[in-house]
This record gives C-alpha cells, structure tokens and sequence, in this order.
C-alpha cells in the first residue's frame, strides 16, 4: 500500500494524500470501483490505481470529480480504463485555464514539471453532468449538483449500504466541507448560497450519515451543521 486508507463500511475507503491532505474516496462495487476526486499528479494518481487494485481486486471504473481544483482533478488522467463525471463547467475550466490551474498547483508546493505532465496527459472527462446515478451492480451511487458554495459547480457522491450491507450512508462533500481548515473561499466560491447548499447536503445524506471532506477527518451531521453556521455568519458579516 502507498497510502493509508480508512475502512469507513464493508465496501467504502478513503484516504488523505499526504499533499494537500486531500480525501480520495473508494467504493468497491459488485461491478467496478468508483474514485472521488484523483489527486495532484500522475504519480500520486499511479499510487492511488495500485493501492484500488490490491483493495477493491479491480481496476477504478468510474470517476466523480466534486469540483475543478487541481488537487482533486489532474491525476484523473492516468486512469485511462475509467469513465470520468464532473460538472460542465470543470471541462471547460480543464481545457481553457489550464495556465491558472498550473499556477494553483505550484503556489500550492506542486512540483511544475510533474504539473506539466499531468497537464499535458489530461483528457476530456467523458460526462457533463449535474446529477447521475452510477450503478456499480450491488447499489446505486448518487451524485448531485445541491447548490452553490465553494464553487459554482460542487458535486457530492451520496453512497448507500450495498444490498447486502446494513452499513450508513456516506457522503463525500468535496470541499464544501473541510474539516483540517476553515472551508477555503476564493473569487469562485458563493458565501451567501453556500449555508443552504450545506441544508440540502444534511438532508440528502441524514443525520447518521458519514460525512466526508474534501480535506480532513471524517466527520458527522453535528459538524457539518457548525460549518453551515461558520458560514452563515460570515456571508452576514460580508461587505455588500
Ligand atoms: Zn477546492
């Protein structure tokens, strides 16, 4: 194993990169396995395929990108068997800002030339998307679109039990929840609307919900709910 992964259910891992503390998520389904979000670079990508190899006994099927930073999206190349979701607005920012993604990545500590590479391997991610379900044989996975925050164009991938599971329900908040930081606000990101896009993620995954950030520790409904109110004071307290 190159990372330490979390068993969170029978059939759901994730792990923190140690670059960026960023989550990648896994669920090992009857059909394929499904990764949220892919890392910074291809090497760290190469190490995510060998430790889903050993952990899920195949090859990653699906990708869900939650969002366009370059943390979360430029290893998804290197996973050329596998069919890749985001939001419309990621492909567009993956074929037209690639300049600003690469800056991102090196103010971030990023190794440039690794960033080139990734950059230069990129491909076009096969579905625009809002909302999906992905079927991986033994459940449905949700991904929805529940409102602006840290972006315009966040996604979360809601996982159920499997059918033979009674295990909770997880949910992977890319970073409209962050739990190893405040939640990061740049000129993408909606302050006012995020605090009732954070209503509809509780009340899509439910108060027994595992909650997943897109950095940090795993946390519950409690958590998220605090963020929320972060968040809230902060768009009141916001000039304009
Ligand atoms: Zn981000």
């Amino acid at each position: 194993m190159h990372f330490t992964w979390e068993r969170l259910t029978r059939s759901v891992y994730r792990c923190r990169l140690p670059f960026c503390d960023v989550t990648i998520g896994l669920i090992r389904g009857a059909t394929g396995a499904l990764l949220v979000d892919s890392g910074t670079t291809l090497a760290e990508a190469a190490a995510i395929a060998a430790d889903v190899a050993e952990l899920a006994q195949c090859q990653v099927t699906c990708i869900v990108l939650t969002h366009k930073h370059f943390d979360h999206v430029l290893g998804s190349s290197l996973f050329a068997g596998a069919e890749v979701y985001c939001a419309p607005d990621v492909i567009e920012y993956l074929s037209s800002a690639t300049a600003q993604i690469r800056d991102d990545a090196v103010r971030h500590g990023a190794n440039a030339a690794e960033i080139d590479r990734a950059i230069a391997a990129l491909r076009r991610p096969q579905h625009a998307i809002y909302d999906a379900m992905i079927d991986l044989g033994d459940r449905s996975v949700t991904i929805a679109h529940l409102g602006r925050g840290h972006t315009g164009s966040d996604l979360v991938v809601i996982v159920p039990p499997a059918d033979d599971e009674d295990g909770r329900v997880v949910v992977f908040t890319g970073d409209l929840v962050e739990e190893s930081a405040d939640p990061a606000l740049d000129a993408d990101s909606d302050v006012a609307a995020w605090p009732a896009t954070l209503d509809r993620v509780l009340a899509a995954g439910g108060t027994d919900a595992i909650y997943v950030p897109g950095h940090g520790k795993v946390v519950d409904a409690e958590f998220v709910r605090r963020q929320r109110d972060w968040l809230s004071r902060k768009a009141g307290s916001a000039p304009g």
